[in-house]
């Protein structure tokens, strides 16, 4: 489950992560049993793709301690529902001192016994260089995609698939990818757009750039907020530690606003974003604390703020898209 977890880690144990975000076409129903109906769809839509057997080749259920909806959702699976898989949980420190390093490397050191427990395979000091190159190789050719966007001839919709086909890909097919998008100037693009929040279907960016706008940048939880820093300490739950706390601005890791909005407003000058679109899935409480405060205060450095809320599923409601086209007609 998001957003944030030890890549790493698991590699280094032999599992190999498969992310659910959602997935947006399965029906809320069997998983709006099991929570309040303020629950957003990544938690529901994902619990009933459990409860139908959809997991039904994976060990372990990751549900890494994100927000209340996830924290719910991992007691949920692990107290009532007992599914076939061992449910696993992470607890991830709410700031960056240098407390939350030593919690969060004993937190670290927690989920590897119970790894062991789940693959029947301790690492050995190579399997954890070895799942450090990869990764750290992976994480660096997804900083490289962000830094070479303006360079790259593709649509937006083509850069996010490559961006979020680090959800299920190995590292390496992951580089691989990456490292094949054709260099070139991008297709006309309109006016820009940064988009923050937590997941954005293909589809959204499609419909942008019919719109006659493009995405300049994101600040969403499944793109840039994963670019992380890699670092090259020896002890493995400290280099794991370190690369989690040191991702960008991220209202889920309990970022200061001032951070965020300096975070923001600098990116958006720096990328031409002419205001910024924040997509959320609906009942998202750690993004809906922040929105009154990154309006008031973008708005007052000259960005425009558009908030819209969605359900996930196949297709995108009308009436969010109309939304998003007279926000980007304000803009032009
Ligand atoms: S959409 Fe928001 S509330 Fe739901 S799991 Fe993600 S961070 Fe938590």
């Amino acid at each position: 489950m998001p957003i944030h977890y030890p890549r790493a880690m698991l590699r280094a144990h032999r599992l190999h992560p498969m992310e659910l975000w959602g997935p947006p076409h399965v029906e809320r129903h069997e998983g709006s049993r099991h929570f309040q109906a303020y629950t957003c769809d990544i938690v529901v839509k994902a619990m009933s793709f459990i409860r139908s057997g959809g997991l039904g080749a994976s060990k372990a259920i990751l549900v890494p301690h994100t927000c209340d909806a996830l924290q719910g959702m991992g007691s949920v699976l692990g107290d009532f529902l007992d599914p076939d898989q061992r449910v696993l949980t992470l607890y991830l420190p709410r700031g960056r001192r240098g407390s939350d390093h030593e919690f969060l490397q004993s937190e670290l050191r927690r989920l590897a016994t119970t790894l062991v427990e789940v693959s029947g395979y301790e690492p050995s000091r190579a399997d954890w260089d070895e799942a450090f190159e990869a990764e750290d190789a992976a994480d660096r050719a997804l900083a490289d995609l962000y830094q070479r966007r303006d360079r790259l001839a593709i649509s937006d919709r083509d850069f996010y698939t490559v961006v979020r086909s680090r959800e299920y890909l190995t590292a390496e097919q992951f580089c691989q990818q990456a490292a094949a998008l054709p260099e070139g100037d991008p297709p006309e693009r309109g006016v820009g757009l940064m988009i923050s929040g937590i997941v954005a279907e293909p589809a959204l960016f499609d419909q942008i750039e019919a719109m006659g706008a493009h995405i300049a940048g994101d600040d969403l939880a499944c793109g840039f907020r994963r670019v992380y820093s890699v670092s090259a300490q020896a002890d493995p739950f400290e280099r794991a530690a370190y690369r989690l706390l040191t991702s960008p601005a991220d209202p889920t890791c309990g970022t200061p606003i001032q951070a965020r909005v300096e975070t923001l407003e600098a990116r958006m000058r720096a990328l031409g974003a002419r205001g910024l679109l924040i997509y959320d899935p609906k009942f998202c409480e750690p993004e809906l604390f922040d929105v009154p405060l990154l309006r008031k205060h973008l708005g007052a450095c000259g960005f425009p703020v558009l908030h819209v809320e969605f359900e996930m599923g196949d297709r995108l409601p009308h009436q969010t898209l109309s939304r998003i086209e007279a926000f980007v007609e304000t803009l032009s």
